[in-house]
């Protein structure tokens, strides 16, 4: 039991979240993305840390602040 929060978080192809592969990425909603490809900067609906490698979602965040520098 204890064992499970000592281990450390690991995608399909066993990086972590420090490996270079793992890389913090802006989300948008289907609407969103229409704005941005027509040019209108828009805000993130959230931020993830994910593997760019296997899609793996390491963390989603919709902090503000974070929204913003991922534009
Ligand atoms: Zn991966």
């Amino acid at each position: 039991m204890e064992s499970e929060s000592i281990e450390p978080m690991t995608c399909k192809c066993g990086y972590e979240r420090s490996h270079p592969w793992v890389v913090e990425k802006a989300k948008y909603s289907m609407g969103r993305w229409a704005m941005v490809l027509t040019g209108i900067s828009a805000i993130p609906k959230s931020v993830i840390v994910a593997c760019d490698r296997c899609g793996f979602i390491f963390e989603e965040s919709d902090d503000l602040e974070r929204r913003k520098k991922a534009l």
